[in-house]
């Protein structure tokens, strides 16, 4: 039962967040993908610019699109900053094992794992899923982290494991080639808050939901 995990600010979740999902579970054939919305951003110093509430709805309404997909709030639940190792940790309480979770970061956001909270410990508690961001090649990565290049792999040299606890077993890092839209929620922000259009940028539902709550509009960024 494998399941891709995509963790982000969300705010607003956009076209780039969808194509990077749908990416790595049909590079991976993944059986489920779960979005989950994080509480406060530790890469970020600002906050999100609306409340829990709107991010995990409108990323609720971007789930509906596709069947195998659901939205998790146990990062909003939890006190403080969300670190993945402990979205993970808690992932692997519930019964899932590590060689079936698929962790999909954008390559901007893995360009800066050796900042993350319990690195390099973050990366045994599933595979890393890194899809391609406009901007930023897989390739810049190896050079960038090149202490894990011995566990990097494509998806077409990847060899999903038998559930097994042995140590020997390393989950991986994933480099997933694919074209996903130059979208940014920095960029929805910026648009919303200028009264320009955001037609294309965010599946409709959002987009619905977006205007009729009448959300980002006189933010700057
Ligand atoms: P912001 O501009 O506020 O930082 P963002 O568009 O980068 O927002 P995040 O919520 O920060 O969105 O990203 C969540 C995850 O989705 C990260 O792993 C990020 O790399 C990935 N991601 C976001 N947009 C894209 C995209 N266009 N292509 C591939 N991955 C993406
Ligand atoms: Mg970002």
């Amino acid at each position: 039962m494998t399941l891709g995990v995509l963790g982000g600010t969300f705010d607003p979740i956009h076209c780039g967040h969808v194509a990077a999902a749908v990416a790595a579970e049909r590079a991976l054939k993944l059986r489920s993908v779960m979005l989950i919305p994080s509480r406060l951003p530790p890469h970020r110093p600002e906050q999100a610019r609306v409340s829990p509430m709107h991010r995990l709805a409108m990323t609720t309404l971007a789930a509906a699109d596709h069947p195998s997909w659901s939205v998790s709030d146990i990062e909003l639940k939890r006190d403080g900053p969300s670190y993945t190792f402990d979205t993970l940790t808690e992932l692997i309480g519930q019964g899932h094992h590590a060689s079936q979770i698929f962790f999909i970061t954008g390559a901007d956001a893995f360009a800066e794992i050796a900042t993350w909270s319990r690195y390099p410990a973050v990366l045994d508690l599933a595979h890393f899923a890194i899809v391609a961001r406009p901007g930023i090649t897989l390739d810049s990565l190896k050079k960038r982290v090149p202490d894990l290049a011995d566990r990097m792999t494509t998806p077409e040299s990847f060899k999903p494991q038998v559930k097994s606890s042995s140590p020997s077993d390393k989950t991986r890092v994933i480099l997933i080639e694919a074209a996903t839209p130059d979208i940014s929620s920095t960029e929805i922000r910026r648009r919303l808050g200028a009264g320009e259009s955001i037609a294309g940028l965010v599946p409709d539902f959002v987009a619905t939901y977006i205007a009729h709550h009448r959300l980002y509009v006189g933010t700057n960024l």
